[in-house]
């Protein structure tokens, strides 16, 4: 990947949707590919502008893994200038402030350590399950399988989970170095083989995760055998999330809600089904954050096709941050009642 144009890549931080992601995808990118990048007006249309401490550690660990120079890594920096040297494989640990995201960082650093010429092993300590980044538990069901079968070789382990805000969690991740990620086609879910959801409630009563699991018996006439109360280590709470996995034949979903002080059991559940209906009410084999995930995958692979169930900011925006970068064509489309994402080479505009 490093033969392509070694030309800057700047961007609008403060475009599209503006948040941490145009921040990942591009770090991501620059390493790939060896092109440098600036990035002016980093969150500028959030609450609190510029770079936050998660954001940071990407920074940070993207520098670890290519030598990079960088300046602007400063908390609050609207600005960042990142010069990535050769991407190292090797054996990476990144702790995370109690806060932030462990997942977040390693799809920052994932990309270019899989194509990295020899095998890698990333221990991330932080959280594992926040909100607003893919839980673990999505990365491993719902992402993982698709990136495996571009041709991804990575596995991933749960050491220890980390809740909003203690954190603590551990994540490690062997990836095994020279893939080349071939297009997909992903355009129907196929039949749904398995369907369960589990509560994980750690350092605070068990009753908050049988109420949850209770809406979703109610509403969806579920056994017992798919509403689970998995047994936890409790001093690795406090924290309450629920999440719901349908498995179908070419797709896994993961849909997640996070329990919250003052927010009763039964409305965590609820927003659990909406999501989980509005994803049954559609017939695209994606959901919306495994749309924006893929985008990248299907850009390095040079080619691909899905259908989403929702087309969010959040997916327009890194469609064409990737097309900033690599020489590949987002074709975005709503047809039969689903959005139809098409990656080809060629100079991108469309997204
Ligand atoms: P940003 O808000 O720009 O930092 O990006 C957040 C990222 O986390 C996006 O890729 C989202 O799709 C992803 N994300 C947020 N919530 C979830 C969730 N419940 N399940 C999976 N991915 C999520």
């Amino acid at each position: 990947m490093n033969t392509h144009l070694q030309s800057a890549v700047t961007l609008d931080g403060s475009e599209g949707e503006g948040g941490g992601q145009v921040l990942r995808t591009s770090l991501a990118l620059s390493m790939l590919t060896g092109r440098p990048l600036h990035i002016n007006h980093i969150r500028a249309r959030r609450a609190k502008p510029g770079l936050m401490r998660q954001h940071l550690v990407c920074v940070q660990a993207a520098a670890e893994i290519s030598a990079a120079e960088v300046d602007g890594a400063e908390l609050g920096s609207q600005t960042l200038a990142f010069r990535p040297g050769p991407v190292r494989a090797g054996d990476y640990r990144f702790a995370i402030s109690s806060a932030g995201s462990c997942t977040l960082v390693l799809q920052t650093v994932l990309p270019p350590l899989l194509m990295a010429g020899a095998p890698s092993r990333i221990e991330l300590s932080g959280g594992t399950h926040n909100p607003m980044a893919p839980p673990f538990h999505f990365l491993e069901r719902a992402w993982l399988p698709l990136l495996r079968r571009m041709g991804g070789e990575v596995s991933l382990e749960l050491k220890r989970h980390g809740f909003y805000p203690a954190g603590g969690g551990v994540v490690c991740a062997s990836v095994q170095g020279g893939s080349r990620l071939q297009p997909l086609e992903l355009t129907t879910r196929g039949p749904l083989r398995e369907a369960y959801a589990e509560s994980l409630v750690a350092g605070m009563p068990r009753g908050v995760g049988q109420r949850e699991l209770q809406v979703l018996q109610q509403a969806l006439g579920w056994s017992a055998g798919q509403l689970r109360l998995p047994g936890m280590r409790q001093n690795e709470g406090p924290g309450n999330v629920l999440m719901a996995t349908l498995v179908h034949e070419h797709t896994t979903e993961v849909f997640t809600q996070f329990g919250e002080r003052g927010l009763p059991a039964e409305q965590v559940g609820a927003r659990l089904l909406a999501e989980l209906r509005d994803y049954q009410a559609s017939t695209a084999a994606v959901g919306p954050h495994l749309c924006d995930q893929l985008a990248l995958l299907m850009a390095l692979a040079g080619g691909g096709r899905y259908t989403a169930s929702e087309m969010t900011e959040h997916s327009r925006t890194n469609c064409r941050v990737i097309q900033q970068f690599l020489p590949v064509r987002f074709d975005i489309e709503a047809r039969d009642g689903v959005w139809w994402v098409t990656v080809q080479e060629g100079a991108g505009s469309a997204a």
